[in-house]
């Protein structure tokens, strides 16, 4: 079994956490006072590299939800009608903060999900630049006056703020999941209540505390973490004061979600699981191949809902692929992410790494053969070897569910045919990736992949310009591009009589 080098904490490191774990609020913020939950319970916020306790955090209950959508409905007003400038200048301001505040932010992120400083640094550049994008957009939400086609009406369409929104983000990207709602909510004039996931609400607490600072008024931005989120949730969805619900998740919550969302016709944005391909073919640049798959797969230690989850690889070149993968992979980094060139951290807790287990020992039984990794690390956190397995069985569960893990599972084809026809054999479409030498082949891809998202000869995708999201069952809705701020805005249309007639 694979140990790793966790390294010792230095007395040094030990003093930066715990000063920055006193300085980071861990009480609810609404209509903007920190206040303890009303039943006064807390819960504990775990580091993963260790299993140990890093602080508690107060835990919301059904009367503090309803209080955060009190705080949000009584912003909603005064925000809606706030000039698109200043909203702009206030996302403005909170960008240069977020960026200001990276080395903490970035810590928090490591200490309590695991992945390594400098992929949380690359985390808060990116969350932070979705607050640039939306103050950039704010200004510029605009309607259309035209005539109507037989002359006589003329039609003015006005774009309005959706309303107050409820945000409910996952654990794997604690600040740019909620960046992503935030800052196009805000920018679009709407207020909101944020429920973070229960294992990483520190990063959303000192985000949110970073917002204070830069101006956000009192009630734009409510936080709520809780530990019975449906508890929490369910109520507000049923709120008709509710107008818009956003989540970014799996996809059996999200279903949970549009079911009880339906009953008020509710609006919503669904972010939610992938089942990435990541095709090679035969006329690829193996090397720039095999660089994309490192990112794809490793990125955020296999925990994205872009990770390449399933890789096709042309017969011709399957071997020499996954041969050249594998030693990249095992001379990775496995340590706590805040070691000294650390690459892939522990998943987030034993649940995760169970389920990594399970779906690497059920390939292997299918006939999967290990090229490196393959097993838990042994001693304190939830730390899994990064894995290549080479000739992997159609029909192993790791290829139709989401592994969520440093794991890359290599499946061969023969013919584009059959590659387009392995991609889209799955219920999920959020993103697909692809190697070829070829542009129209790329082009081809474009059209016949089922997929919300591509990447050609590239191994990470998503950026604020860009709308990021899925078709089938990965979502409804997207995040960034033009399209991200629409997801906040509500279309009124007006006719009016011919002002000639
Ligand atoms: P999850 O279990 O669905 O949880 C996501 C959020 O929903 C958490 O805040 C969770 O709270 C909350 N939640 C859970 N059950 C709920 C319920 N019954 N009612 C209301 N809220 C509920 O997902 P996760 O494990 O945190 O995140 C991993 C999943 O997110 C993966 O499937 C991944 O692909 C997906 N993801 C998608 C995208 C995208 O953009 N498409 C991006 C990142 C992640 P608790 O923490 O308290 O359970």
């Amino acid at each position: 079994m694979t140990t790793v080098e966790r390294g010792p904490v230095t007395s040094e490191q030990a003093a930066r956490e715990s000063k920055l774990l006193a300085g980071v609020p861990t009480d609810l913020l609404v209509g903007g006072r920190w206040v303890p939950s009303s039943s006064e319970e807390r819960f504990a916020v775990e580091d993963p590299a260790t299993g140990l306790e890093l602080t508690t955090v107060a835990d919301a209950g059904v009367e503090d939800g309803a209080a955060a959508l009190d705080a949000a409905v009584a912003a909603q007003a005064t925000w809606g009608r706030t000039a698109p400038r200043e909203r702009a200048e206030v996302l403005r301001r909170a960008f240069d903060a977020v960026v200001a505040r990276t080395d903490d932010l970035a810590l928090l992120m490591t200490l309590e999900m695991g992945k390594s400083l400098a992929e949380s640094r690359g985390e808060v550049t990116y969350g932070a630049e979705f607050l640039r994008w939306a103050s950039e957009q704010a200004a510029h939400v605009a309607g259309r006056y035209l005539p109507a086609p037989d002359g006589k009406q003329r039609v003015l369409v006005a774009k309005k703020p959706a309303g107050p929104c409820l945000l409910i983000t996952p654990w794997n990207f604690p600040l740019a999941m909620a960046t992503r709602k935030i800052a196009p909510a805000l920018a679009a004039g709407c207020t909101v209540v944020l429920k973070p996931a229960a294992e990483t609400p520190l990063t959303a607490l000192l985000f949110a505390q970073v917002l204070q600072e830069a101006g956000v008024p009192d009630g734009v931005v409510n936080v709520v973490p809780c530990t019975r989120a449906g508890d929490v949730t369910g109520p507000l969805i049923a709120d008709p004061r509710l107008r818009k619900l956003s989540f970014t998740g799996s996809t059996a919550v999200g279903k949970q979600l549009l079911k009880q969302a339906a009953d008020g016709v509710l609006r919503t944005s669904m972010e939610l699981g992938g089942n990435a391909p990541f095709l090679v073919f035969e006329d690829a640049d193996l090397d720039a191949a095999v660089e994309g798959a490192m990112l794809a797969k490793l990125r955020n230690g296999g925990e994205a809902c872009t990770s390449a989850n399933r890789f096709y690889v042309h017969s011709a070149v399957a071997e020499d692929f996954s041969r050249r993968l594998a030693e990249r992979v095992a001379a990775v980094k496995v340590s706590r992410g805040t070691e000294d060139g650390a690459q892939v951290g522990p998943l987030i807790n034993e649940k995760g790494r169970s389920k990594v287990a399970d779906l690497v020992d059920d390939a292997v039984s299918r006939g999967a053969r290990v090229l490196t990794g393959g097993s838990r690390v042994e001693g304190p956190g939830y730390f899994y070897a990064p894995t290549v397995l080479a000739d992997v069985a159609l029909g192993s569960r790791l290829l139709a569910e989401e592994i969520f893990g440093p794991v890359a599972p290599v499946a061969t084809f023969d013919t584009e045919d059959e590659a387009v026809a392995l991609a889209n054999d799955t219920e999920y479409g959020l993103v697909a990736y692809a190697y070829t030498g070829s542009t129209a082949r790329a082009l081809r891809l474009v059209e016949r992949l089922e997929t919300g998202m591509l990447g050609i000869n590239t191994g990470v995708i998503s950026n604020p310009a860009a709308p990021f999201g899925g078709v089938k069952q990965s979502g409804i809705g997207r995040e960034g591009g033009e399209e991200g701020i629409e997801e906040y805005l509500e279309t009124v249309y007006a006719g009016i009589a011919d002002p000639w007639g």
